[in-house]
């Protein structure tokens, strides 16, 4: 279990999951980005992270 930047609640980490991978807080619903594996750590996602500018 690793905080949540956002909230500091609890999130899950996928024993899958790989850098830059997006997870949802389950406390606070913030999209959350992996930014770090080895310490886990998390960074609270772009709003405009949707855009792929096509
Ligand atoms: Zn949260």
């Amino acid at each position: 279990m690793n905080a949540c930047p956002v909230c500091g609640g609890g999130v899950n980490l996928p024993i899958n999951a790989v850098l830059s991978e997006l997870l949802d807080c389950g406390e606070c619903s913030s999209e959350l980005e992996v930014i770090s594996l080895e310490p886990v750590r998390f960074a609270e996602a772009p709003l405009e992270a949707e855009d792929w500018g096509e």
